[in-house]
């Protein structure tokens, strides 16, 4: 009798939270979500929230894993190309910032007071040759400190064709799956986001900062020697560049001797044509899942960038 009580307790206390246990995974969707891809391989599966850009990351080989992103979850997407999905816009959009309700989205996903007060909202963001940090006129300067005022680098990628881009070292390759971009290697360190942007815009002369995305979703780019590409731009731009060395010092700008890295993207066809689909017009959006690549699902009747719709509420499901 002595033991018994204690017995039961500790049966009661097991049972129950075995329960909570469940019941926890059942109402949090991205463990409800992949409870659905483990038991019925992905089809009925179903979760809603605010839209964020897609998590991509590279394996060893470069083969792109997805994940969509609601609120805090994330699920992962590769198994879903080959099914029909849906996706429903359900009319409200929240500020990713602030998390404040908003009629219209600002410059992906910020309402209007956020879009004109943070600095990561600021044209210069865009154009970093116009870093106006150093007149004192940053929004934020304890931000622009962080973000701007620290290692940037220079690359080559090759996404629709051959670009030039600029980007944290942190940021890599996250960058280049963003753009989706099947090859892509850093030329050049350099110590602020205002030099990486006038670096930037010295090569541009030259070379696209752009991405067709109607090209880069109809197929895949020739490929570049980018080794070789490397070279022949440094070795183009040498004056340009020693002209900015002697304004800046002599180790402002470091060349990089990275391996290029190749990107392989889960798209099983691409289309002949790129329409692309609007939420804002058209709130549902389903067909068959044909692949991902950069920030878009490709389906078999249109396109979707889901960066620019970052922070709609959307319900999303792979309906067959
Ligand atoms: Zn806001």
């Amino acid at each position: 009798m002595i033991y018994r009580i204690p017995i039961r307790r500790w049966a009661a206390f097991m049972v129950g939270n075995v329960l909570a246990l469940c019941l926890n995974c059942y109402y949090r969707p991205s463990l409800r979500a992949v409870i659905f891809i483990f038991s019925r391989g992905g089809v009925g599966m179903q979760m809603e929230g605010a839209l964020r850009k897609m998590a991509i990351t590279a394996d060893e080989e470069g083969k792109a894993h997805y994940a969509l992103r609601l609120d805090d979850s994330a699920l992962p997407l590769n198994g879903a190309v080959g099914r029909t999905v849906r996706l429903v816009w359900t009319g409200a959009i929240r500020c990713v910032h602030c998390q404040r309700s908003t009629n219209k989205s600002f410059a992906q996903g910020h309402c209007y007071p956020c879009f004109k007060r943070l600095a990561s909202c600021d044209t210069c963001i865009m154009s970093p040759e116009r870093c106006h940090y150093a007149q004192g006129t940053c929004r934020e300067p304890a931000w622009g400190e962080q973000h701007c005022m620290a290692p940037h680098l220079v690359y080559l990628a090759n996404s629709s064709a051959l670009k030039v881009g600029i980007t944290k070292p942190s940021q890599l390759p996250t960058r280049w799956l963003d753009q989706g971009a099947t090859q892509a290697v850093p030329i050049l360190d350099v110590d602020s986001r205002l030099q990486s942007g006038w670096v930037e815009d010295t090569l541009r002369s030259e070379i696209s900062d752009r991405t067709s995305w109607q090209a880069m979703l109809k197929g895949e780019a020739a490929e570049l020697d980018m080794a070789a590409l490397r070279t022949r731009v440094l070795a183009q731009f040498e004056p340009q560049l020693d002209a900015l060395r002697a304004r800046w010092g002599a180790d402002a700008i470091r060349v990089r001797s990275d391996v290029p890295r190749r990107f392989h993207y889960p798209v099983q066809a691409y289309p002949a044509k790129v329409k692309s689909f609007n939420l804002d017009r058209q709130p549902i959006v389903e067909g068959q899942l044909m692949g991902l690549k950069g920030q878009y699902l490709i389906l078999d009747n249109g396109v979707i960038n889901l960066r620019k719709y970052a922070g709609y509420h959307v319900d999303f499901s792979v309906v067959s």
